[in-house]
């Protein structure tokens, strides 16, 4: 009955399929060590041996028998799943392809059970004397199905399945040792530790220094992990990885919910690496496990995605924008407004109500701020930093905060160079890279005239003209009203040339044919390479072209005032195109360099 009501289906496809369900077996056998054995990438041998709870005589024979399961009495436990098996066909679809050898005994049992089939057919059934626990190995994978076994990839591909699904579980049973050997050779030692140093473990050393840790507690959901800070990020996405309630999922939400956090803060194309387990009470989820993948429905999507999004930020938030730049600038998250029982609402409230996040046209209003904003502008308003995008507005409503960050920025600095400024702030040396700090300054004003305050143009009393190549003369007449949010007034002539009516307001006067020739080509680039859209592409581009000039700062008030604005910005500590602005040394690095 309840076995009918669960779809069969192609549970093995390949030798990491199996490894995952012996693992699996293992992991709900209630294990501590667990060692996987394979050779020739599992086409000759898969083995198992754990320290679980084992089997007696009897069940070790059952376990063949298809839905044989020992873990569900009732249809309706499916939905509270706390074990990873439910549907009792694994072994026997493995048994039925495969050559199975099985050692297996209970603690309380003086003596194990020794089981051998080949095709599912029992060849021995003996008791014999093994250790406690349970060891399955299966040897020559799809002897009797050519077909299957003629469609195995090179072995190093079949590796990577099955180490794949080992980090799959072995990154949410930080708990059980785990050791991993192919031909002979250890490729992964996995002592119990916390999630920190199973990554470390897992993926190597370099993760050392590369992570920061999440973590939100609520009475709904409970959010921890780790995900790479935003400088560490990689062309590959092979690092991401998202538990739900101690399953590994895969779901484009909850990646969007992570990886939007990180634009603008990392190189386009570079994807962070994350580790993140979500807890949620298991009747607010809806698992539908098929025999390969894991189809997971949230009561309220929004909800999850909300906390997640947020969550991530906090985190960002707190260790990427220097700390020492200042954190009353930092907006700040209170979930204290969530009380148990409470029924749970922020998110919901304050997030856009026409979102689908499946609706790739609606992707950008969950960009960044937007979305940000309007989700804390619903939590707690008060405690929203005033980060503007103009430089010149920041902050400077709040009279406390107000002053200090003007006497802090009241400092000695000296550009050293001409290109980097030093300076001391708020206990740390600060090496700024001048062009990298004015590009960010720039493409956030640039960002924001486009978005939503214009810059001020000033009429031409003699228009000049520019001319430029077809292709060049076709994207500014794309592009007309950006540029006039940007301040730039032009008007089409002919084909390939323009009457420039105006110019922004603070700009001095420029070669105006190589600006917008400059801009051009770059913005051209800029598209072909990335995906970004419009305003980005447009706001990177001028403040790109803007920043090849040589900047006039000679005196120190200039340098402060240069100083203040780029501490301003949203996101200072990386320019628009994803390169480091600022290093920072801390009085105890110092000390330890010179140690
Ligand atoms: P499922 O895991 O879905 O129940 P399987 O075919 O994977 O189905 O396993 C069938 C049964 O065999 C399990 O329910 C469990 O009772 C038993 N079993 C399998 N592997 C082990 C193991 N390593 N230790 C103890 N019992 C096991
Ligand atoms: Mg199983």
């Amino acid at each position: 009955m309840v076995a009918n009501q669960i779809a069969a289906g192609e549970v093995i496809q390949r030798p990491a399929s199996a490894v995952k369900e012996l693992l699996e077996n293992a992991i709900d056998a209630g294990a501590t060590k667990i060692q996987l054995i394979v050779k020739d990438a599992g086409r000759t041998l898969i083995q198992v041996v754990d320290n679980g709870k084992g089997m007696n005589f009897t069940d070790a024979r059952m376990c063949f028998e298809m839905h044989a399961t020992s873990k569900i009495t009732t249809a309706n436990d499916l939905y509270r799943l706390t074990t990873k098996g439910f549907r009792g066909e694994a072994l026997a679809s493995i048994a039925a392809i495969a050559q199975v050898e099985l050692k297996t005994k209970q603690h309380e049992e003086e003596t194990g059970t020794l089981l051998i089939t080949e095709g599912s057919q029992v060849k021995e059934h003996t008791p014999v004397a093994t250790q406690d626990g349970t060891s399955i190995a299966i040897k020559n994978l799809f002897f009797n199905v050519p077909a299957r076994r003629n469609f195995l990839k090179p072995d190093n591909i079949e590796l990577g399945h099955i180490e794949e699904e080992l980090n799959r579980l072995s990154l949410i049973h930080c708990d059980i040792d785990f050791s991993f050997y192919n031909n002979g050779k250890l490729m992964q030692q996995l002592p119990p530790s916390n999630l920190k140093q199973r990554i470390i473990n897992v993926f190597g050393a370099h993760f050392k220094d590369k992570l920061f840790s999440v973590e939100l507690d609520t009475e709904v959901v409970k959010i921890s992990g780790f995900i790479a800070k935003p400088e560490n990020t990689k062309k590959r996405k092979n690092e991401q990885y998202v538990f739900v309630n101690q399953r590994f999922i895969k779901h484009y939400l909850l990646t969007h919910a992570i990886e939007t956090t990180y634009k603008e803060l990392i190189p386009e194309g570079h994807k962070p690496a994350f580790f993140i387990e979500i807890t949620v009470p298991p009747a607010t989820i809806n698992v539908n496990i098929s025999p390969t993948k894991i189809d997971i429905k949230f009561e309220d999507d929004r909800m999850i995605y909300a906390f997640l999004n947020s969550a991530v930020k906090k985190t960002i938030g707190m260790h990427s924008l220097i700390p020492q730049i200042d954190f009353n600038y930092l907006p700040e998250y209170d979930f204290s407004g969530i009380k148990p029982k409470d029924e749970i609402k922020p998110p919901t409230l304050t997030l856009n109500p026409n979102y689908n996040p499946y609706n790739v046209k609606s992707e950008k209003k969950l960009s960044t701020s937007n979305s940000w904003e309007q989700f804390l502008s619903g939590i707690k308003k008060e405690t929203v930093a005033t980060t503007s995008l103009l430089p010149e507005k920041i902050a400077f409503t709040d009279d406390n905060n107000n002053e200090e960050f003007l006497d802090e920025t009241q400092i000695k600095c000296l550009l050293i160079f001409d290109s980097y400024l030093v300076y001391c702030y708020k206990g740390s040396l600060h090496i700024l890279d001048v062009k990298a700090a004015r590009e960010r300054i720039l493409y956030e004003r640039f960002l924001n005239a486009l978005e939503s305050a214009p810059i001020v143009i000033q009429q031409s009393m003699f228009p000049e003209s520019i001319s430029l190549s077809a292709s060049a003369a076709e994207i500014v007449a794309d592009i007309l009203s950006e540029l006039r949010a940007l301040g730039y007034e032009l008007e089409q002539i002919d084909r390939t040339s323009f009457a420039v009516n105006g110019t922004p307001i603070e700009e001095e006067s420029s070669n105006l044919q190589q600006v917008i020739s400059q801009f051009v080509e770059m913005y051209k680039t800029h598209q072909f390479l990335h995906k970004t859209d419009k305003n980005s592409a447009i706001a990177k581009s001028l403040a790109r072209q803007k920043c090849n000039s040589q900047l006039q700062m000679t005196t120190e008030p200039e340098q402060q005032a240069f100083i203040k604005q780029w501490l301003g910005c949203e996101v200072p500590y990386l320019s628009p195109s994803g390169k480091k602005v600022v290093k920072c040394f801390t009085n105890d690095e110092m000390q330890r360099f010179f140690e």
